[in-house]
């Protein structure tokens, strides 16, 4: 049986050696993260190369089948993950946290397992016939963030491997023993070479990104380092996925009932303590209704515990690292010197051993606030007061960004009038942030391009070919 303590050794640096990762919530030394030099990264795409042929010549429903007993394997290992998982982000075991987390790694390998991806017949006439095909294109990289680091990863791993790639991935330098942690017990089914964890800094991913011998990239992560990674991939003239941070706006109609989406909106915003690429980051909300979503807010905030991930009632953890921390202190600091009124938090404790930053909610803000125009990333949401519809909708779409966005009131139609204005990949209406395996999901403007999940996200990992005759 795989527990915490030997999975944890089967992927430790060896005493001494590697970097050691430290609980966010605590401060103590979880393990040592082995670091992979340039050379290191160079064997492992030879390898994945060398296993990529064999690997794409098996049927959909071979590797259908791997990914299957992946998901099995992932789920008896299922606690052993959460709590590594938890020890290293910080995220807590419960709420929509690190058990949640394992588990949709586990639906997100069935998911891709199960889709059926059919040759697309696309002229059968007198003129001739012409089918549409997608295979594999070859060996993938995949860099991934600290947020949702097997969740993520997964999101690259399964729709490459079902297509018959092989995967190179290097994690982020924050949670790097999270996704060796995943492969590990992902590798216990899948033939060897097919995927390999790299990890390593920011060097490293910029090495992957400009090597030669990778075919296609899917990338993760803040829009700074996914032009960077364009940059770099311009040269090789690599296929890129990028899925980059946003800002989603969410917006509240004048016919919303406050207490009846007050929770939906909480764990829209503050799901994984803010930290997540499509969170609820800037909420509107019409005069009408403004004070009474206020205080529905501050009622459902003020009953979630922040705490160390590893105690049970735990729903909400700590920032992952200092730098996020810094950034969520000091713009809620900026709100505050502004003249904003802070309903509830914004006062981190002093000397604590953890990265915490409370629960925060901002109101009387400006539009033109740091709090409401930078992507926070953490636990502090702005609320902006709007009395008009035009006017509120510029303001949603006035950014360079566009991951996703909602809107929330009782009356459907109107709320999809509203929907079709937002500039974002996705629009959820009354719910924020749901994604789901079958639903493709990307961003627009400079949250990045290229689709995951469903049928889009395996095309994306392959090569259209067309045969005419
Ligand atoms: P980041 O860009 O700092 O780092 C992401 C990864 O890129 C890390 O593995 C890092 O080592 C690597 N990297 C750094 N420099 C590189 C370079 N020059 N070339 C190649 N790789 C390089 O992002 P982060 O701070 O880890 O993640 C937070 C950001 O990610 C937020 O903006 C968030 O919105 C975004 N995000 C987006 C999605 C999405 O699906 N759109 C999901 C999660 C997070």
């Amino acid at each position: 049986m795989t527990t915490y303590e030997n999975l944890l050794s089967a992927i430790s640096a060896p005493e001494g050696q590697g970097v050691p990762m430290k609980d966010p919530a605590t401060g103590a030394v979880v393990g040592r993260a082995p670091q992979h030099a340039e050379a290191d990264l160079d064997a492992a795409v030879e390898i994945a190369r060398q296993a990529q042929p064999e690997w794409a010549a098996r049927s959909h429903a071979e590797r259908s089948e791997y990914l299957n007993r992946a998901a099995d394997a992932v789920e008896a290992c299922a606690e052993a993950l959460a709590e590594l998982l938890s020890r290293e982000q910080g995220k807590p075991l419960n709420g929509p946290n690190a058990r949640f987390e394992v588990g949709a790694c586990a639906g997100w390998l069935r998911a891709n397992a199960g889709f059926e991806i059919e040759p697309e017949v696309l002229v059968e006439d007198e003129s001739g016939t012409a089918v549409l095909e997608y295979v594999p294109v070859g060996v993938v990289g995949a860099i991934g963030p600290w947020n949702w680091p097997m969740m993520i990863s997964i999101w690259q791993i399964a729709p490459s491997l079902r297509m018959g790639n092989t995967v190179v991935l290097k994690p982020s330098e924050y949670t790097p023993l999270s996704v060796l942690g995943l492969a590990a017990v992902l590798n216990q089914v899948l033939p060897e070479g097919v995927l390999q964890v790299v990890p390593g800094g920011g060097e490293l991913g910029a090495a992957l990104t400009a090597h030669q011998d990778i075919d296609k990239l899917m990338f993760t992560g803040s829009t700074s380092t996914g032009q960077a990674i364009m940059r770099s991939a311009a040269d090789t003239l690599k296929r890129l996925t990028l899925e980059l941070g946003g800002n989603d706006a969410g917006i509240v109609l004048p016919d919303a009932d406050p207490e009846a989406i007050a929770e939906g909106l909480f764990w829209g915003a503050f799901i994984n303590t803010g930290q997540t690429c499509a969170a609820l980051k800037r909420l509107y909300v019409h005069e009408s209704q403004y004070e009474a979503v206020c205080e529905a807010l501050v009622d459902v905030a003020q009953k979630m515990p922040m705490g160390v991930g590893m105690d049970e009632q735990n729903v909400l953890g700590p920032l992952q690292n200092k730098a996020q921390f810094d950034i969520v202190t000091s713009l809620v600091d900026q709100a505050r010197a502004s003249g904003a009124r802070i309903l509830t938090g914004g006062d981190p404790e002093a000397d604590q051993a953890g990265y915490f930053y409370p629960t925060t909610l901002v109101a009387d803000i400006d539009n033109d606030n740091p709090l409401v125009a930078q992507e926070q990333f953490g636990p502090a949401l702005p609320i902006v007061k709007y009395s008009d519809l035009d006017e509120v909708i510029d303001w949603a779409n006035a950014l360079e960004v566009g991951l996703g966005s909602s809107v929330w009131g009782t009356d459907l139609e109107a709320a999809r009038a509203v929907a079709a204005r937002l500039q974002a990949g996705t629009t959820w209406i009354n719910k924020h942030g749901a994604i789901d395996p079958r639903v493709p999901f990307g961003g627009v403007k400079r949250s990045g391009y290229g689709l995951e999940f469903g049928l889009e996200g395996l095309k994306s990992v392959a090569l259209p070919k067309v045969t005419s005759w």
